[in-house]
């Protein structure tokens, strides 16, 4: 498939399609660019479909927005941690059952906080003091009643709006459900969550799509030994290039030429396009002939956000042995939010998680002080909180091979963008976690992308051979049920 920086295209059809003596089916062959659990899962897939792949992957690591970092001497993930849905409906279930990976669960279906029950908690405010849990639980509760009235609001008004707005309208509607003083800084932290969620401020998450990806049963389970196992066992003897990132991919009739920033260029019978939403907003892939209209306005008109995660490791445990804990104030930007890893792992280790407009701002501080930040919030809580051994700092907005944590609804944007995303053009197929109609913004959203890309892919490769009988389905192997292992507190 590769034919260096050789122009004679002759040549490069013959190491592309070389192989197959007389008599012989030549394996149809499949660049899969990007590798991500979307791109990884596509090229498993079709190598085990007998397919001859080659991915192609822009960093010099595997995994992308799944990256779990050991320079503490033990996992943590910069990226994903959980498992959205501990479930054996959930796609990734049989593999992490299979592995063993053990699971803390968070929370159960339908929380307020999504990723979170109110079970294990600490809520400061910023003079140190603790809000105390009734009140945390009936705040709670009027937020679940306001996001009720954004329901009938959304009936009632044809247009879109913001979350911002939507919340407004409510408080001018049932006054009652306006808060002050305390009360009001703890419902700005729980918007602040839902903010976390979406990577995005309220004042552009959209009324009507908020609500529109599925939550799958069973809760939220943080990977214990972090999301890496699952990308390495899906890696396993395929053909990967790191350090390639492709700047251009031409479409000719049957053939799909890639080229990547060295030069090098690859020839295949197909493409699975596995980048990021924010790679294909910065437009660094050229498309020869170029993307159609309704592409190109569907990668524009659907959101990217940013959240980011600052670990700090330290000597030893001073805080509260609880899942969370959190900083109320006036405003979700002065909302903080720390993830308690020692509960999990046994590591003592916080993690603190902006999201929005604070996170992109971080991102413009150097590490020491991005950390430096995220330890004057917990110095609000924990006046006598000792210093981190040990940080590490994530840049999912401005990283160039992400530009993004994950894919939102904008406002007055419909939700079937997704959808048209992932739509193929001829043999390019898309994948990805903002092509995934259900699951955007996910893990296990992207997995299931990666494997119908696939598939989608065998399918038009395979029509052309007329040799549909002679490779697997992409999903030969029937998923076997491991029970998941998941413990809590
Ligand atoms: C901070 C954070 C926390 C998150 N938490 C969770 C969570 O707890 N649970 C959950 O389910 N999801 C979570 N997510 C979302 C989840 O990480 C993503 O939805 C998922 O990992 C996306 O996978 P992907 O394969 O679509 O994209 P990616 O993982 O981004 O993979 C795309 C790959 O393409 C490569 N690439 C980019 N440009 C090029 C190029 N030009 N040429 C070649 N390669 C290129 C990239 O380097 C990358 O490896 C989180 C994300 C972030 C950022």
């Amino acid at each position: 498939m590769e034919s260096g920086s050789r122009s004679n295209s002759q040549l490069r059809k013959a190491v592309c399609h070389s192989g197959p003596e007389k008599g012989q089916v030549r394996s149809p062959s499949v660049i899969v660019i990007g590798g991500g659990i979307a791109g990884v899962a596509a090229a498993r897939a079709l190598h085990d479909a007998s397919f001859q792949v080659i991915l192609l992957e822009a960093r010099e690591r595997l995994g992308g927005r799944i990256y779990t970092n050991y320079s503490f001497g033990f996992p943590v993930d910069l990226g994903a941690s959980w498992l959205h849905g501990v479930c054996k409906e959930n796609p990734l279930a049989p593999l992490i059952g299979k592995l063993g990976l053990p699971l803390y669960r968070t929370s159960e279906d339908n929380s307020v906080l999504y990723d979170h029950d109110l079970e294990s908690y600490a809520l400061f405010d910023m003079e140190g003091k603790q809000v105390p849990q009734e009140l945390v639980t009936k705040v709670g509760q009027v937020f679940e009643a306001v996001l009720e009235e954004a329901d009938k609001i959304r009936d009632e008004y044809t247009e879109d709006m913001t979350i911002t707005r939507a919340f407004s309208i409510i408080f001018e509607r049932r006054p009652e459900l306006k808060m002050d003083g305390l009360a009001h800084k703890v419902l700005q932290w729980y918007l602040c969550r839902m903010e976390g969620w979406f990577a995005a401020d309220a004042n552009t998450i959209s009324l009507k799509c908020w609500d529109q990806e599925e939550l799958l049963p069973g809760g939220h389970g943080l990977m214990v030994r972090g999301y890496l196992p699952v990308i390495n066992t899906l890696a396993k003897g395929l053909d990967i290039r790191l350090g390639h990132r492709v700047s251009k991919v031409v479409r000719r009739y049957n053939e799909i030429k890639v080229t990547v920033e060295n030069g090098t260029t690859f020839v295949a019978d197909a493409a699975i396009v596995a980048v990021p939403l924010g790679v294909l907003k910065a437009n660094t892939i050229e498309f020869e002939p170029k993307l159609p209209d309704w592409k190109e306005s569907a990668i524009s008109d659907l959101g990217v956000g940013v959240e980011n995660k600052i670990i700090l490791h330290f000597e030893q445990v001073f805080w509260p042995n609880v899942e969370f804990l959190g900083v109320v104030a006036e405003t979700t930007y002065e909302c903080s939010y720390f993830l308690n890893l020692h509960k999990a792992t046994g590591h003592s280790v916080l993690v603190y998680m902006p999201a929005g407009q604070l996170a992109e701002d971080i991102e413009k501080l150097s590490d020491e002080a991005a950390a430096n930040f995220a330890f004057t919030q917990l110095k609000k809580i924990l006046p006598d909180a000792s210093d981190p051994i040990n940080f590490l700092v994530s840049r999912w907005g401005t990283d160039v091979d992400t530009l993004g944590s994950y894919s939102y609804d904008i406002v007055g944007k419909p939700h079937d963008l997704y959808e048209k995303l992932r739509i193929p053009i001829d043999n390019i197929f898309f994948a990805g976690e903002a092509t995934s109609t259900s699951f955007p913004g996910s893990v296990h959203g992207a997995f299931a992308t990666g494997v119908m890309a696939a598939e989608d892919c065998r399918m038009r490769v395979l029509e052309r051979y007329g040799e549909l009988n002679i490779f697997q389905p992409v999903l030969a192997e029937e998923p076997v049920s491991v029970p998941l292992l998941i413990s809590r507190l």
